[in-house]
């Protein structure tokens, strides 16, 4: 491909997304297709001649397109919000254009420092505490990782890393060997926490305790207390705890304002994974929820979910990157390939994280919070949350459904009144129909339906389109059930 057909061909498709972003309500969300569809429509291998933009485009539309799920859509209600929007769509374009890797600062300057100047940015909009900004002059700082998953396996890495040498300075321990401080390690997290937390603890090779949440799925601090008195008394070391702002099942915020001197008073690393809800804390009336956030350790929240900012992107902090410098800087001798002259004056992420390289992800965080400014994005919140607060209006006021846990942010959930069987099948029927897109959870034994608010094109006569439909496949469940 030329320049001029580059240009022609980049021209059409920014005409093809712009249309398919207009047009994506009247899209089903949910392909019909099954495992294994695509490998029967496509060649078993590459071909050998080149072929045009256009015919592969064409295939593109054909084939890949019919089994793509519409995340966009206003119809989209499974999961947690993963948006995108222009201005991080451009943004992203150039990142690939550019396609620099900045694992060191000299191998693309400002790759690292926008990354600091937007984790500040972020920090500062999200009510961080000092600690967490580069313009405190401390040890902390903020970092760009892909994922809130990969967030929490370098959190937990990096605490293991300084509880094993902190274990090493104890008197009496001195001889111990790694492994056998590593085989008493026990990190907590609630049993509402997602999956990645318990993933983390198994690479990390440490136990992992999913302690009890209260009546509101909420994790509280005399629990965390007494799991840590308990396991001291077995000879065990405790030494990370994490909590969850914003529970993938319903929502619930774990009690970070007494988890955090509990925390401190023990010596545990406190993680906060507020993957979803992190980005509402834009919004002074919702940071009643970081009460306690000085206690912690390391934060971690993902623009790349609610802040119209499109995947991967997770804003991560830590209050003294040292820690990180000891579990991921592999080099007591820096290859030359990798060396500058720059030193202490200049960050190199590398040493923050478990890959090399890394992409220009700052320039879309740049982009989407200089193009919304953060009244835009403090709107794009508190209307997503109104949308949510009249489906749960409707819900209630439906004598055959059940708020199922308290809503708090953009997410309600409900079921069917009466046993999960009733909402399983609501649920299968739902899905066959494939206009919108739901998933389940489960709360401590009862089966709900996640209705998360997505796209910022949702508006109350598009969720009022959706709960008829709900209703209606409700109404075929519940006369089923009663033939
Ligand atoms: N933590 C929580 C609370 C989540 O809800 C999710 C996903 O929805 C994750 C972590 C995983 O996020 P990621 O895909 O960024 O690893």
């Amino acid at each position: 491909m030329n320049t001029e057909e580059y240009i022609a061909n980049a021209k059409g498709l920014v005409d093809y997304i712009a249309n398919y972003y207009t047009t994506i309500e009247n899209r089903k969300v949910k392909p019909d297709v099954q495992p294994g569809y695509l490998s029967k429509l496509l060649p078993k291998q590459a071909p050998t001649e080149g072929e045009s933009f256009h015919e592969i485009f064409q295939d593109f539309e054909k084939f890949v397109m019919s089994g793509v799920t519409h995340w966009q859509s206003p119809h989209m209600h499974a999961y947690f919000p993963a948006l995108s929007s222009y201005p991080s769509m451009l943004a992203e374009m150039l990142s690939d254009a550019i396609n620099c890797l900045g694992f060191t600062w000299a191998s693309s300057p400002a790759c690292t420092e926008l990354e600091m100047v937007v984790m500040d940015w972020l920090a500062l909009a999200t009510g961080m505490p000092d600690k967490y900004m580069y313009s405190s002059r401390g040890k902390g700082g903020g970092i760009i990782s892909g994922t809130c998953c990969e967030a929490t396996l370098t959190a937990m890495l990096a605490a293991r890393k300084i509880t094993i040498e902190d274990q090493k300075c104890c008197v009496g321990q001195k001889t111990l060997a790694d492994a056998d401080i590593l085989s008493r390690l026990v990190a907590y997290t609630s049993d509402q926490a997602h999956s990645s937390v318990e993933k983390a603890a198994m690479i990390s090779l440490v136990k992992i305790r999913m302690l009890p949440t209260d009546s509101d799925y909420v994790l509280r601090g005399g629990t965390v207390k007494n799991a840590i008195l308990e396991d001291r008394n077995k000879g065990l070391i405790p030494f990370f705890v994490c909590i969850t702002l914003g529970t993938t099942g319903c929502c619930a915020f774990d009690n970070l304002e007494e988890i955090g001197p509990v925390c401190a008073e023990e010596g545990l690393w406190l993680h906060v994974d507020a993957a979803y809800a992190g980005t509402a804390f834009l919004c002074p009336e919702y940071r009643r929820f970081l009460k306690g956030v000085q206690y912690t350790n390391s934060f971690a929240f993902n623009p790349s979910k609610n802040m119209l900012t499109n995947f991967d992107c997770t804003a991560f902090w830590i209050d003294d990157a040292t820690a990180l410098h000891k579990t991921f800087c592999a080099y007591p001798q820096m290859p030359l390939y990798l060396s500058h002259n720059h030193g202490d004056a200049a960050i190199d992420f590398m040493n923050w994280q478990i890959p090399l390289s890394r992409r220009f992800r700052s320039l879309k965080i740049w982009f989407v919070m200089r193009s919304y400014g953060t009244l835009g994005l403090q709107n794009h919140v508190r209307s997503q949350i109104r949308l949510a607060q009249y489906f749960e209006n409707l819900v209630a006021a439906h004598r055959d459904y059940e708020i199922a846990a308290p809503r708090i942010l953009g997410l309600v959930v409900f079921r069917l009144k009466g046993h999960n069987e009733l909402t399983k099948t609501l649920l299968s029927k739902i899905l066959l129909n494939g206009k919108i897109f739901m998933v389940p959870a489960d709360l401590k034994g009862k089966f709900v339906l996640r209705f998360s608010v997505t796209s910022p094109q949702t508006t109350e006569a598009t969720i009022f389109e959706d709960w008829e439909l709900i209703t209606a496949l409700g109404a075929e469940v519940l006369d089923e059930c009663h033939q």
